[in-house]
């Protein structure tokens, strides 16, 4: 049965006239229904965030710090419902929608205690009758649009440091998956969260999305997605010369050297590869493999991702569940077409009858791909990766950087000076030398080159929320 869900503006539930449907990847069933809100709706929550920040902003910092700790502490309180609701609508499996709340409510928690250390400067200038402060103010309203793979952890590092510094925030999820991010807005109001300040829009990104980003008193934009649509935004956000932080694809390397422990670190590898069925930006697509290790490699690592198993998010044993969409899936098999009209060798586990129905799409090994085949230098958003063989390092990391995108990459050796001189050469916002785990709210995340502008994440991802003012200040 589909349920039928309203926009989230000054703390309720609300209408428009227009409306979509949310698919069920799994069944590509609908399941609920939201407003297309246009632009009118999108000044309406804009005019009702405007408002309500002025209020915020004006409020001491450990009081916004202990509503943000009440909020995450909502969301630990509905982990249940919000994981089978990001469950339900990105078609991951049920405890890995469960992590994902989770990590919600860690960010949260992070935020709150980052923005409170926010602090400025008192430069000494030499005459002891001028100071100069530098203090950080809050920037206004701020757009979030986000995408449909981590729903709710990548809404979480935009609300929360924004909320943190005093901003408010028109929020536009993916509308494949706009259910969990408004019963989030809606929680947050009954922990305690002034109505206006977390508002939620729900919409094709070139209706509500272009929207947002053109309205006047939106004075930010934190974008998470493809970067294609991230370039859009900084040609439409230009005209209002507004700050703009965009977390966009990636493609990420790995470069296995001869000396890599690499069965230490092989179950690692292939999570890092295939988690969320391939749709997470820093996840790694390219694996560039010492010549030497090439065999063992290849038949251990092919091994064990044709025994990923494939199969419905609600089922405990499920490891990787259907793509979100059928947009994604159709462009994922065409990528996999187009590389083996290349000649490419793709290997691919049989996926099993009864997932004929749903999005589903099955774990893929490219090998043999040409250097200049065009999938190769893009972003595959799905369960695909590409296993070639390297001679020296040298070529590895020119390899490596050949992409014209900039957000992770991975080496694995034995040798620490060689793993830190490689990570110097990578064209990354972030290297993971041997250890493969998930970036910490604690530490800068972005990309370089056409993987995005600015970083998330650590007393960066804080700042970002804010102007600096300087005060000349005479007492002589
Ligand atoms: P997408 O770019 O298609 O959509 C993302 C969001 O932008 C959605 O809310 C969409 O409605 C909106 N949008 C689309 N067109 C718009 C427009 N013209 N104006 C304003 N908004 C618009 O991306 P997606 O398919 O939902 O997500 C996958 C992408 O997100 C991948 O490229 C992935 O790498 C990227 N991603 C990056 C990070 C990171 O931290 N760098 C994290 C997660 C996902």
């Amino acid at each position: 049965m589909k349920e039928k869900f309203g926009f989230w503006m000054d703390g309720a539930e609300q209408w428009a006239e227009s409306r979509m449907a949310v698919v069920d990847p799994a069944s590509e069933e609908p399941i609920a229904v939201v407003p297309v809100c246009d632009a009118a709706c999108v000044d309406r929550a804009v005019l009702g965030a405007t408002k309500a920040q002025k209020l915020w902003k004006e409020t001491a910092p450990q009081h916004r710090r202990d509503v943000l700790r009440s909020l995450a502490e909502s969301v630990r309180v509905h982990r249940e419902s919000l994981a089978h609701l990001v469950s339900r609508e990105t078609g991951k499996p049920k405890q890995a929608a469960t992590a994902e709340v989770d990590n919600t409510a860690q960010l949260i928690d992070y935020f709150a205690e980052e923005g409170y250390r926010l602090s400025g400067l008192i430069p000494r200038l030499g005459d002891p009758q001028r100071h100069t402060l530098v203090v950080r103010e809050p920037l206004g309203v701020v757009g979030a649009i986000t995408p449909f793979n981590y729903p709710l952890s990548t809404l979480a590092c935009k609300v929360a440091p924004a909320l943190a510094v005093g901003c408010a925030v028109v929020a536009k999820p993916d509308e494949h998956t706009p259910l969990s991010t408004l019963a989030l807005a809606r929680l947050f109001s009954e922990a305690g969260l002034p109505s206006g300040l977390l508002q939620v829009v729900t919409g094709p990104g070139p209706v509500t999305g272009a929207a947002l980003v053109d309205h006047p008193d939106v004075r930010g934009i934190t974008f998470t997605g493809s970067t294609e649509v991230g370039k859009e935004i900084q040609r439409r956000a230009a005209g209002g010369v507004k700050r703009l932080i965009l977390e966009l694809g990636g493609s990420c390397p790995a470069i296995v050297c001869h000396d890599a422990d690499w069965r230490r670190y092989l179950s690692h590898m292939v999570a890092q590869a295939y988690k969320n069925s391939g749709q997470y930006c820093y996840r790694i697509t390219r694996f560039y493999v010492a010549r030497t290790l090439w065999k063992p490699f290849f038949d251990e690592f092919t091994t064990r991702v044709m025994r990923l198993r494939v199969g419905h998010p609600a089922d405990p044993k499920t490891e990787l569940g259907p793509l979100n969409h059928e947009g994604i899936r159709r462009r994922v098999s065409e990528q996999v077409s187009r590389l083996q009209q290349a000649g490419a060798t793709v290997l691919q586990a049989p996926l099993r009858q009864e997932l004929r129905q749903g999005f589903y799409f099955p774990p893929t090994v490219v090998t043999g791909v040409e250097p200049h085949a065009s999938p190769l230098h893009e972003e595959i958003f799905g369960p695909v990766t590409f296993l070639i063989p390297f001679d020296d390092e040298v070529e590895a990391v020119a390899k490596a950087n050949g992409s014209p995108y900039g957000l992770a990459a991975y080496v694995f050796t034995q040798n620490l000076a060689k793993g830190l001189r490689l990570a110097h050469s990578l064209e990354a916002g972030s290297v993971w030398i041997n250890g493969v785990h998930q970036a910490l709210p604690e530490a800068p995340f972005g990309g370089m080159k056409e993987s995005g502008l600015g970083r998330e994440k650590s007393r960066f991802g804080v700042e970002a929320f804010t102007e600096l003012k300087t005060i000349y200040l005479d007492y002589s």
